[in-house]
């Protein structure tokens, strides 16, 4: 890996609020947001980092520069990721996608291969640049690049505040943006490059149908129902073409589109590494080794692997409503899924043709052939402390902040204890309100929640159909 070593800066802060939309968000709250999301992911990645912003912080650029400079000292082997949002700015319209600006002092690889990979995320992209200071076009025209020594700096912009549409994709996809940029940094580091990801079955949010597939099939691939997907894709009925292009639910959780198989294994492929599987199932290189028993890291071709799914992570994720299945968490018996479901131990063994009562963590279960009022998981609101974890990354992975876990805790200090069970906020259906998200209508809302549209228009005294993304809705 070349001893890389990332520095990340979380653009604006404090008394500076970045760019601003018309609706009031603050870029310097989404460059916070996405800077402590990309701080766990290099952390997870074994990458050594520092955050230089952690928090809503007033930094001069003087500041700013020295933190950059005293993290890791002033080597090349530095890669510092100064996160933005952009603004056109009156008298632009429809500005759209995502830019990087590179240092004049290095080449052009790595801002190329992260802003390749921020496509290849779904985002749309604009250019990788650099920018010279019109009075000196010696130099570079941000200080970022300027004043940082021989450290390679990247400045990214997701996208623009001001454009409606970019701004709802940031705020739901930033988690899939980072997971990009963090990939691509290591990538390049280790001497590769970020390639097109071929146009093919699973990009973005669509899926093309392929032969053999149905509505239940498909469905099922990405945890929701065949109702679901035909509200998603206003389908009448449930035929389906070889080729046909269908929406499926955001995954602006972090799965990047990555489907987890059914029989919850991945059989290794050339150029495979712990960390880019653990990345593209939403997992962690500690996660993997511990389930798969592995020592090392080392992985051969063709080795099979158990993969956890990822413990629901934030707002948007749909692996926690399944419908028809159900992944065995840490405590789980078959005896506790069966009460939380609504059915008997014996239904589950002979729906899943289990001989024997043990179950494996990670492993998928079917609940019922035809079962639509399964409650949904999110309102179990448990999470087991695991090696690495700390409030702050559990507070993230919830969407929530570490007052909240500590005040429903009860706990009086920052320190957790592995396998140390804590209260959190359901991620999706917290109390009895749920959250907008994006490609979510009244319908779709009423028949996850099992109720009509009416009830939920009387209950939130709404006179229209018209919803807007993070608008919070009670729930019957
Ligand atoms: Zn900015």
């Amino acid at each position: 890996m070349n001893n890389l070593q990332v520095v990340i800066d979380a653009g604006h802060g404090g008394t500076d609020p970045g760019a601003v939309s018309s609706s009031g968000v603050r870029e310097k709250d989404l460059t916070l947001q996405i800077a402590q999301y990309m701080y766990q992911k290099f952390q997870e990645a074994g990458i050594p980092v520092t955050l230089i912003r952690p928090s809503d912080e007033t930094l001069s650029p003087t500041e700013r520069v020295q933190r950059i400079l005293n993290a890791y000292g002033n080597n090349p082997n530095v890669v510092v990721i100064s996160n933005h949002i952009n603004a056109a700015g009156s008298g632009i319209q429809g500005a759209e996608g995502a830019e990087v600006i590179y240092a004049l002092r290095n080449n052009d690889t790595l801002a190329k291969n992260v802003l390749q990979a921020l496509e290849n995320s779904g985002q749309v992209v604009r250019k990788y640049f650099q920018r010279r200071l019109p009075s000196d076009t010696s130099k570079d025209y941000y200080f970022i690049h300027r004043n940082t020594g021989r450290t390679e700096p990247i400045i990214v912009e997701y996208g623009f505040i001001d454009n409606p549409t970019d701004l709802a994709k940031i705020q739901n996809n930033y988690k899939n943006y980072v997971d990009a940029v963090v990939n691509a940094v290591i990538t390049t580091k280790r001497g590769g490059t970020v390639t097109p990801s071929v146009p093919g079955s699973t990009s973005g949010n669509t899926y093309t149908v392929k032969s053999g597939d149905s509505l239940w099939s498909i469905a099922n691939k990405y945890n929701t129902t065949v109702n679901e997907l035909k509200s998603l894709n206003n389908l009448t009925s449930n035929n389906l073409s070889v080729g046909q292009v269908l929406k499926v639910p955001g995954s602006s959780g972090s799965t990047g589109g990555t489907v987890i198989p059914t029989d919850n294994t991945y059989t290794v492929k050339s150029g495979d590494s712990l960390w880019s599987i653990a990345n593209k199932f939403n997992t962690t290189v500690n996660e993997l080794m511990k389930l798969n028993n592995l020592s090392n890291s080392n992985l051969s071709v063709g080795q099979v692997l158990k993969i956890k799914e990822g413990s629901s992570s934030g707002s948007g994720s749909s692996n926690n409503t399944g419908a028809n299945t159900y992944t065995v968490k840490s405590g789980d018996s078959l005896w506790s899924i069966a009460n939380k479901f609504n059915t008997t131990v014996n239904n589950l063994k002979s729906l899943n043709n289990l001989t024997s009562d043990n179950l494996s963590i990670g492993q998928v279960l079917k609940i019922s052939g035809s079962s639509t009022n399964a409650p949904a998981e999110t309102t179990e609101n448990v999470y087991t402390v695991k090696a690495g974890d700390s409030l702050w990354s559990i507070a993230n992975k919830y969407g929530t902040d570490i007052n909240t876990i500590k005040s429903l805790n009860n706990l009086s200090s920052n320190t957790l204890m592995i396998g140390q069970t804590l209260k959190v906020p359901s991620s999706e259906a917290s109390g009895n309100t749920y959250t907008v998200k994006s490609g979510d209508s009244l319908w779709s809302i009423a028949n996850k929640y099992g109720t009509n549209v009416n009830t939920l228009k009387n209950l939130n005294g709404l006179s229209s159909n018209t919803l807007t993304i993070g608008q919070t809705l009670k729930l019957p």
